[in-house]
């Protein structure tokens, strides 16, 4: 097997038709999603990942329909089904469908849709760092919810890529905020910055992992404040973290050299004690 989807409970082809016409996700973008990375055939950090879900859906007012028992019991049917043990599993709930109006509609049921398709590998990529360019942030003041209304950063990454960059992070009023689909970090005299995880920001899993776990564990500072672009740009390391990310260094930030213009020891102390992590949830990396 290889790449599958899940509707409501069953298994599908991915190619298979499932969106009806007057669904609100379809219409109004009225929905949200998680991505979990599935290593050795086991979801890393899923807890984490429904706990957002259900953040995400009490903001905006959808039900929610199904108990993390279900959802997690739905993860572990896409991994076994597809045979895929490195895989990524992206999970949308929608408001459900209904006669197009803007407010909610009544006695709806919200749609749930699931597929599981291999990981990329950003190895190489990983080992020389990444290019970054910087790019106005022009998404709405509700960024910490996870939402599939996301025009706004894909105007962003499709920059990036007309640029041949990696990843292109936000900047709002001067002040740096995240990528497009990543949360960024800086290293400057041993002491990580990051953008402080409010409503401009989405709170990534990986970011509250290196934030809670492994920067204690390295005895590390994090300091969560506003900093502009100027200030990143005298950064000593910078790196990128997220699901599919997972801890990207970053060798060129919109033209500049990060440091030497490689990853630097922070940055890769923080990679190591990253993958330890997986290797101690998931049994091996
Ligand atoms: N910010 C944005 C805008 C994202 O889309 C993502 C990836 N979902 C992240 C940050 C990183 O979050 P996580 O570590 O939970 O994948």
């Amino acid at each position: 097997m290889g790449p599958i989807g899940l509707v409501d409970g069953r298994i599908i082809n991915l190619d298979e038709k499932v969106a009806v016409m007057e669904d609100r996700g379809y219409q109004f973008g009225d929905g949200v999603y998680e991505v979990t990375r599935v290593y050795n055939g086991r979801p890393f950090a899923l807890k984490s990942h429904m706990d957002r879900l259900y953040r995400s859906l009490r903001e905006l007012r959808i039900p929610a329909v199904y108990t993390f028992e279900e959802l997690a019991g739905f993860h572990r049917r896409l991994i076994e089904e597809s045979g895929l043990d490195s895989a990524a599993i992206y999970l949308q709930i929608t408001r459900g469908a209904a006669p197009r109006a803007h407010a909610f509609p009544e006695n709806v049921v919200p749609c749930l849709t699931m597929s599981i398709r291999p990981a990329k590998s950003h190895a190489e990529l990983r080992a020389a760092g990444a290019k970054i360019v910087f790019v106005p942030d022009e998404r709405w003041l509700r960024c910490d919810i996870k939402s599939i209304n996301l025009l706004a950063n894909l105007l962003a990454k499709q920059r990036a890529k007309e640029a041949g960059a990696y990843e292109a992070v936000q900047v709002r009023e001067g002040i740096v905020t995240e990528g497009s689909s990543s949360n960024f970090f800086l290293v400057k005299d041993g002491v990580l910055w990051t953008h402080p995880a409010n409503n401009l920001i989405l709170r990534g899993v990986t970011r509250t992992i290196i934030v809670e776990k492994l920067a204690p564990q390295l005895g590390l500072t994090v300091v969560e404040k506003p900093f502009d672009a100027a200030f990143a740009r005298k950064a000593d390391e910078v790196f990128l973290s997220g699901t599919n990310t997972e801890i990207m260094p970053v060798a060129l930030l919109d033209g500049d050299k990060v440091g030497d213009g490689r990853p630097g020891p922070v940055t890769s102390k923080i990679m190591e004690a990253y993958d330890a992590l997986i290797t101690q949830e998931c049994g091996r990396k």
